[in-house]
């Protein structure tokens, strides 16, 4: 197939000062949970983007200094020149493809504790730093600067002996030196560097200009710049100091790279935010400069990069978690097959891996991350190792995933579907508020099983045991799910708590399939993911009186790492849901029940029509338990193995697909990346 005429404005070269794109899709720095401690990990997953068809395959920050390190957090390194051959591995592997290779040299000043190195943080001004540490930064005197702009040298020269096209100057995400000293209520100097926007640009300019100077000739320097901190007046605003900022060193760089800023703004999740909900800050910067302009906004429709191109509000169309969700989304439009792109949904469980400090997840794509210690490439699968059957038993993500991969294998596969929708939780997790895009999961599926010859989809097909073994498959696989407990049970109670059979409880599935709950609705949140948000919300904008109990000490937890829990912490309260945390939840009678302080143990009552616990999920076990001694070949995958996320259930359905057939790995099952251990 060749692609739509239409499309051909994104396969455009685009000079980039003394380099040029080979076409407008440039995958932004992100952050994957690999950087230097599994350099190898990370090489092969930006390969596998340059063969997909990104013309651009950047790093993820890159520290340049070890004067700024965010141990813990696992980036890559420049400090000095023993990092270089691990960026050189990158950097082949994306020109091996015909794609640029860029790098985002970062100094994090007062955005880091410098835990490992033991360094004094330093910045504009003397104060604490960002992260919840008892550590303050350092002012940064005369020698300082002098010294961090040989740093950022340093690291651009070294960058180009690894061979990197396009080398970053990182002022964004309210988080580099670089920005802090952009930031009027960061910079109180009194000095050159400080005062007005002509001052706290210069340490800026003078990087940029430094690197120029300094690689210029064969590099092209690439500017990110944060144009809005949606802060309102209160920050750099596109209608107030970014675009100062941008009419004072227009011509500067050779790449503006714009968006907004904290992190947590500039990748919003689904449930906040649609697909181009950057735009609007940033259009205004192609009116500025005539230097090429990048941007982002979770684009996946190449109708709206088109779009964004023809407009004149980017010159390339960047992209992080679409790049993630699916490596060959350029190819795909290259090669006329737009729906077989695998859309990001904006979850996040791949920004989760950089605070939790593990290589990087994708709810979309279970091959992330194991591009190099697994093999996995995206889009290709070995064939199958025999002409043999499987039978799939429930179609939400692990079975869908199962039943693709193994269809893509040439195995003949049977998927039997329960109800008369395909998805699961997806189906049913996508009508909860902001979740639509969590359809694409299923979605994207069942596209592509409809494609296969070899894969059959049967609807409303509850199967006991004894059908299940009459299909005489070769293989079964039950991908049943799990169903929300209704008896309190989880982290906190370690029993069903008292009364919970007194009448009042209310499960999450029943609220799901739009049961209506009475009187004061408490919620209990033993959770800490997003579900007990989502009922809250889903019941309060239904005109609930809804009370959130938890142990934690904030609504949805866990979302701290999608950087979604102050939005949804934010909401429910505007919502009017009274939220109690700190408390568990210890008895349940007729209208109220017992709610006790996880520090004092002092028990109070509120009222309580009909709790609903969300702590815990109980696998579906019963069609296991009655074919367990009557198949040989039986297999668990996803919810009904272990409820996890959909991530998990994805990543399960895949695995499944890779081994069947293949020789048992013993040991641990993928390649490791060891330390060197020194000589004395
Ligand atoms: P997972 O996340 O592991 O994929 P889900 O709960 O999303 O799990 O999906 C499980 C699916 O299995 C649901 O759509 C459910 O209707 C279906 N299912 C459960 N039991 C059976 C059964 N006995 N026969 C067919 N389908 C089933
Ligand atoms: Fe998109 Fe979620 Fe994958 Fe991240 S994890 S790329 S947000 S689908």
């Amino acid at each position: 197939m060749t692609r739509d005429p239409r499309f051909d404005v994104l396969f455009e070269p685009v000079k980039i000062g003394p380099v040029t794109a080979p076409n407008r899709f440039y995958q932004v720095p992100h952050c994957n949970g690999m950087g230097h401690q599994y350099p190898s990990s990370m090489a092969e997953m930006r390969g596998v983007k340059a063969e997909g068809g990104w013309g651009v395959v950047n790093t993820e920050e890159c520290e340049i200094s070890h004067t700024s390190e965010l141990s813990g957090a696992i980036e890559s390194r420049l400090w000095d020149d023993s990092d270089i051959p691990v960026l050189a591995k990158m950097v082949d592997k994306i020109h091996a493809y015909g794609g640029l290779a860029g790098i985002e040299p970062a100094h994090l000043g007062a955005g880091a504790a410098n835990n490992y190195s033991r360094e004094i943080p330093m910045g504009p001004a003397a104060r604490p730093i960002d992260l919840y540490e008892p550590v303050q930064a350092r002012r940064m005197d005369k020698a300082d600067i002098k010294a961090f702009r040989k740093m950022h040298v340093d690291a651009a020269i070294r960058a180009k002996s690894a061979g990197f096209d396009i080398v970053y100057v990182y002022a964004g995400h309210d988080m580099t030196t670089l920005m802090h000293f952009l930031q009027a209520d960061r910079n109180d100097r009194t000095d050159e560097y400080g005062g007005s926007l002509k001052n706290r640009v210069r340490l800026l300019r003078e990087v940029i200009e430094d690197t120029k100077d300094a690689i210029g000739d064969t590099c092209a320097i690439a500017v990110r710049l944060a144009v809005d901190e949606m802060l309102g007046k209160g920050g750099i605003s596109s209608d107030g100091e970014g675009r100062e900022i941008i009419e004072m060193l227009a011509e500067l760089p050779d790449l503006w790279d714009v968006n907004v800023s904290g992190w947590e703004n500039d990748s919003a999740t689904s449930r906040f935010s649609d697909e181009g909900y950057q735009t609007d800050y940033i259009r205004f910067v192609k009116q500025i400069t005539t230097k090429p302009v990048v941007g982002v906004g979770r684009f996946t429709s190449p109708d709206t990069m088109v779009s964004l191109v023809n407009k004149g509000v980017l010159d390339l169309i960047g992209a992080a978690r679409p790049s993630i969700a699916d490596p060959f989304l350029p190819k795909k439009i290259e090669e006329g097959r737009v729906e077989d792109i695998r859309e990001c949904i904006g979850c996040n469980i791949c920004v989760s891996a950089d605070f939790l400090s593990h290589p990087m997840r994708c709810t979309q794509n279970p091959t992330m991350g194991e591009e190099w210690r697994k093999g996995w490439h995206p889009e290709r699968i070995a064939p199958k190792t025999a002409d043999e059957t499987v039978l799939i038993v429930g179609a939400g993500p692990a079975g869908l995933e199962a039943a693709r991969a193994l269809g893509q294998r040439g195995y003949d596969v049977t998927l039997a579907e329960a109800t008369d929708t395909i998805g699961g939780r997806v189906h049913t997790e996508s009508q909860l508020p902001g979740l639509s895009q969590w359809r694409r999961v299923a979605d994207y599926r069942e596209y592509q099983i409809s494609q296969m010859a070899n894969v059959a989809v049967y609807l409303n097909s509850p199967l006991t045991a004894d059908q299940v073994l009459e299909f005489e498959a070769d293989h079964i696989v039950l991908s049943t799910g799990s169903e929300w407990d209704t008896t309190g049970i989880g982290r906190s109670n370690r029993r069903a708590i008292l009364g919970h059979d007194a009448g009042t409880v209310m499960g999450v599935d029943a609220i799901c399939a739009g049961e209506k709950p009475t009187g004061p609705v408490v919620i209990f949140d033993d959770d800490y993911y997003y579900m007990a948000g989502l009922i809250a919300e889903k019941l309060r904008r239904e005109g609930h009186d809804v009370t959130y109990v938890t142990p934690t000490p904030d609504v949805s937890h866990w979302t701290h790492n999608t950087m979604e829990q102050s939005r949804i912490q934010t909401r429910l309260m505007k919502l009017g849901v009274k939220i109690t945390p700190l408390h568990t939840l210890t008895r349940i009678s007729s209208n109220h029940v017992d709610l006790t302080c996880i520090y004092t143990d002092a028990v109070h009552q509120i009222p309580c029509a009909t709790l609903i616990p969300v702590a815990m999920r109980n696998p579906r076990e019963d069609l296991f338990s009655a074919l367990q001694e009557r198949a040989t070949s039986l297999t668990r995958i996803g919810d009904c193995y272990a409820p996890g996320t959909i991530a998990a259930a994805v990543y399960g359905g895949h695995r499944y697909a890779r081994e069947l057939g293949e020789p048992a790995v013993t040991g641990v099952p993928f390649r490791r990346e060891l330390p060197l251990l020194a000589d004395d």
